[in-house]
């Protein structure tokens, strides 16, 4: 047997017959920019997430950067998050001129602590993004507490985040814009890059709309400065039929966590905390070993392929050189760097593989 990480043909094989002459419908259309498809998925977006709007836009990087950029922030502004994210998150924030400023994230959720949020606040911050890490929501009603209480603005990153819930709510919906990712292998996925804000606010909405194509509402008269960051055509056809199966797909890979946690039970690895509030989607199902990197290499040599979400934080990266953070700054997020190690997960998982990934860790756990 042989596990891939992700496993994006048994997908696209059991899909082929509704996305096929979808494909078609939209290349002898040829709108291939903006239009009704691009419409229609925005709307069924929305309601999916329980929101009013949704924009899309053509990665989640962008999502983030143009709803920071919609806020009004740049240069000279704070906005706080986390460390232990995918670099998109901080990035997005640099792109606008403003600085990222880091917490330390919860030891059992890995999301951003609340209780360390505060102490970060200065009369520069404005905005707070809280990234849904792995799928599972961070703990909102204390994120939304705080920015109430200092006046910020909240962009949750839930570009792992496509339908998990928090209290019965859809992540996304709890800040001023919620941003997803459509890359192939995250919970909903097109066939290249995409992305969306989903906002309750129709002039966000209507700024963000502006922004991503070239800051015009009507063409040829443009109103600011603005980006070529639209959702292309095709995507937002593609994503229209997979959206359908979303509700399903989540199901399944919380079923197919359910089995791994049950079974890892008896092991020393840490299995992922879930409170009973949360909903989570498990874009990623996370472990963490003391001997990470030799579990890795065991299960690579015994055909099971896993990732590292993330092995270097991000006050460490090159690129963030110039922020001075020094090791040792964020003692949680640092530690989990070597030890988490994402085992494959995907909704079209059998048991039977999943017996053979947890049979090839209890090897080397015994060996
Ligand atoms: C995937 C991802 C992004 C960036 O999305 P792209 O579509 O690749 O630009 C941002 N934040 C997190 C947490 C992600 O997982």
């Amino acid at each position: 047997m042989n596990v891939p990480f992700v496993d994006l043909k048994r997908q696209y094989k059991v899909l082929k017959h509704e996305i096929n002459p979808v494909i078609k419908r939209v290349l002898e259309n040829t709108q291939y920019i903006l239009g009704n498809e691009i419409t229609q998925f925005e709307k069924e977006f929305a309601d999916f997430c329980e929101v009013k709007y949704c924009v899309g836009v053509d990665s989640g990087t962008s999502a983030l950067e143009l709803s920071l950029k919609a806020l009004g922030i740049g240069k000279g502004d704070e906005v706080i998050t986390t460390s232990n994210t995918f670099i998109a998150t901080a990035f997005a924030i640099s792109l606008t001129g403003a600085k990222p400023v880091f917490v330390e994230v919860d030891p059992q959720t890995y999301n951003i602590d609340p209780e360390k949020i505060p102490e970060k606040i200065t009369s520069r911050t404005k905005a707070i993004i809280p990234v849904h890490l792995y799928g599972q929501p961070a703990e909102m009603d204390e994120v939304v507490r705080i920015a109430k209480e200092n006046d910020l603005h909240i962009v949750e990153d839930a570009c792992q985040a496509h339908g998990a819930e928090y209290k019965g709510q859809k992540a996304g919906s709890f800040g001023d814009a919620g941003c997803f990712s459509f890359y192939p292998s995250k919970n909903l996925g097109a066939f290249g890059d995409g992305g969306a804000v989903v906002t309750n606010n129709k002039e966000l909405a209507d700024q963000i709309k502006m922004l991503r194509n070239y800051g015009q509402r009507e063409k040829y008269h443009h109103q600011m400065l603005g980006y070529n960051k639209r959702l292309d055509t095709l995507q937002a056809a593609i994503l229209r039929v997979k959206l359908k199966h979303l509700e399903v797909w989540n199901q399944k890979r919380r079923e197919n966590a359910a089995l791994y946690t049950k079974l890892l039970s008896d092991t020393k690895l840490v299995t992922p905390y879930v409170p009973d509030h949360v909903k989570p989607v498990y874009h990623l199902y996370v472990i963490r070993s003391a001997q990470r990197n030799k579990l890795q290499n065991h299960l690579k040599n015994n055909n099971v392929s896993t990732g590292i979400h993330y092995p270097v934080p991000i006050h460490l990266q090159e690129a963030y050189s110039s922020l001075g953070i020094e090791q040792g700054s964020f003692p949680i997020t640092e530690q989990y760097a070597n030890e988490v190690l994402s085992l494959p997960m995907y909704p079209e998982l059998t048991e039977e593989q999943i017996n053979f990934v947890v049979r090839q860790v209890k090897k080397f756990q015994t060996g």
